[in-house]
């Protein structure tokens, strides 16, 4: 052997061996959603594929910051959160990388897809107006209608500062003037009941006990409450609250997705994609819905009957990377408008 053989042929065996790697049986899940919800869902996941999932769980803007402070070292391999604009929060960070998937295009409808392909949801939910029975007499049929001056100090919603209340704002910012749309934030918040506090759950349970009759949150809180009666104050006052799916008759209740992305560092980027194949799969879009009492992305798969009492409704079609592009207006906005 000569000398340019040797390290010639150490090159090849570490192409070699870079290209031949024997396939990873693990995943790496950094996971905005609780843990036991999806448990049993990734332990399906795990049963029929033999890849582990090993998952990290914590807030989404603690996981987006942790991937961004680890780098290219990250082991994170997915992304799994709720809300559009948090999604398009991590794209705009540029730790995705595109998800070319015809099992994953097939299934899930482009509307809850980045146009792109960095993000899929895989869930859908829904944020529509609940009213108690005196608050029936308003006749709202539209989030316009939240505005109005008769409703004057009857509206509980959250804080301006969460995602949900800025992702319907951006929504709205696709189909209204923002200097409309700014003179209706700043009516709706001369209507709230008192300064906005807590979570969904809390507006709701605040109209339970007569502090307001009007409220916003996302249906799965609601549905929440519902299915556990032994939470007996938690059922009567979910039970005392009927939905208005807003804007039936032009462009639709306010839609929003949780959903994934595969890590542009992942080191098992190929069990990446079957995991988030499978969470699109039929089977498991009925769990995965259903463990949250959120709508599936997917259609045709069967709703959790909480769901069903509530009816079919129409949502808006906007292409859910709106949300994302019209936060930072959004933000700006409802800061304008004095919405706490
Ligand atoms: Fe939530």
């Amino acid at each position: 052997m000569n000398k340019i053989t040797l390290p010639f042929l150490g090159a090849m065996t570490a192409i070699l061996l870079s290209g031949c790697q024997a396939p990873s049986n693990e995943v790496n899940l950094y996971s905005a959603r609780k843990e036991a919800l999806i448990k049993p869902l990734l332990d399906q996941f795990t049963s029929e594929s033999g890849i582990q999932v090993n998952v990290i769980s914590s807030k989404a803007d603690a996981l987006l910051k942790r991937i961004e402070n680890e780098g290219q070292n990250s082991p994170a391999d997915v992304l799994l959160t709720t809300d559009a604009g948090r999604l398009h929060r991590a794209k705009s960070a540029g730790i995705f990388t595109s998800i070319n998937s015809e099992l994953i295009n097939r299934n899930i409808p482009s509307q809850y897809r980045d146009a792109e392909g960095e993000w899929v949801g895989l869930s859908v939910r829904v944020r529509p107006i609940m009213v108690t029975e005196e608050g029936k007499e308003f006749g709202i049929s539209r989030y316009e209608d939240l505005a109005k001056p008769q409703l004057n100090g009857q509206i509980c919603v959250r804080s301006s500062s969460n995602i949900y209340n800025q992702s319907l704002v951006a929504a709205m910012l696709a189909v209204s003037e923002a200097d409309s749309l700014e003179r209706w934030a700043t009516g709706v918040v001369t209507n709230m009941a008192r300064t906005p506090q807590g979570g969904d759950r809390d507006q709701i349970r605040a109209a339970a006990t007569g502090q307001c009759n009007v409220v916003v949150a996302n249906t799965y809180y609601l549905a929440n409450m519902l299915s556990n009666e032994e939470n007996t104050d938690d059922f009567a006052a979910a039970n005392s609250l009927s939905v208005i799916w807003p804007n039936q008759d032009d462009r639709g209740a306010h839609i929003n997705v949780s959903g994934a992305g595969v890590l542009k560092t992942a080191p098992n980027k190929d069990n990446a994609l079957k995991l988030i194949e499978f969470l699109a799969s039929d089977k498991a879009q009925e769990m995965y819905a259903n463990v949250n009492f959120e709508y599936p992305a997917k259609e045709d798969v069967a709703l959790h009957p909480i769901l069903l009492k509530w009816g079919h409704f129409k949502a808006d079609t906007v292409s859910l990377g709106i949300l994302g592009e019209n936060n930072a207006n959004a933000v700006k906005l409802l800061d304008r408008a004095g919405w706490k």
